[in-house]
């Protein structure tokens, strides 16, 4: 994927994603313009590429945070539970709360303890952000990803935002019946997306989607 948008405001870089198509939706637009990516990205918020974040972990690319959005979209409905596995910088975690409000709740989940802290103070950059933390509307909780977050679920919709080794039985068993997850997964050392969908039935559908580069869903670094 050539990076092909870089603005000077966040405003320039959803406008810029619009026009070249990386964003389609219109709820999807709405809800990154709402949120500046400059309260999540120490260096060159407004640019199309993932930006490091410390602890080997990065702020994905801005056109991924759409891409993931217009993915789950469907099931990003006001008032849905919403997962959001490797939280990092928090800005994703975010957008999806703008997409479930009013009544929505999105749970970050992020296993190192600083970029939980970074997450929360990212949000509470803004008086929205300040909003949604004191009503409870998101959640930032240090656990491993990879068991989820059962006692908050179960979820509408589960986004995972590091590379699974295989798929994540314990995350599916925490989707509603019908629900999606966004899921990055790695064979061969290749990563691609997967879509994950629980029909009313509980029945499952795997679709394999894009190649991308994530960092890996890992266990907790030792300190
Ligand atoms: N969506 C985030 C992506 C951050 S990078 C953003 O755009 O800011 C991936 C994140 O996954 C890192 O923060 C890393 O700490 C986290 N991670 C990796 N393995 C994990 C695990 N087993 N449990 C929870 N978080 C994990």
């Amino acid at each position: 994927m050539a990076y092909e948008c870089s603005g000077g405001s966040n405003t320039d870089l959803v406008e810029c994603l619009a026009t070249k198509g990386l964003i389609t939706s219109g709820r999807v637009k709405e809800a990154m313009l709402s949120v500046d990516r400059g309260h999540y990205s120490p260096t060159g918020p407004y640019e199309d590429r993932p930006q490091s974040i410390g602890h080997k972990a990065t702020i994905s690319a801005p056109h991924m945070h759409a891409s993931a959005c217009e993915s789950l979209l469907g099931y990003l409905t006001p008032g849905a539970k919403v997962l959001d596995i490797g939280s990092g910088s928090g800005y994703l975690t975010h957008v999806l709360a703008e997409l479930v409000k009013p009544d929505g709740v999105v749970i970050g989940v992020d296993h190192i303890q600083p970029l939980v802290d970074l997450a929360r103070e990212n949000m509470a950059k803004s008086p929205e952000g300040r909003e949604m933390l004191e009503s409870g509307a998101v959640k930032f909780v240090k656990a491993d990803g990879r068991k989820g977050c059962p006692d908050e679920g179960p979820y509408d919709a589960i986004h995972v935002g590091a590379a699974a080794a295989d798929h994540q039985e314990k995350l599916e068993q925490q989707l509603k019946a019908p629900g999606r997850m966004f899921i990055p997964v790695e064979k061969g050392y290749m990563q691609h997306i997967w879509i994950v969908d629980k029909d009313e039935e509980g029945k499952m559908k795997y679709t394999k989607d894009i190649g991308v580069q994530y960092v890996p869903l890992t266990d907790a670094p030792q300190y």
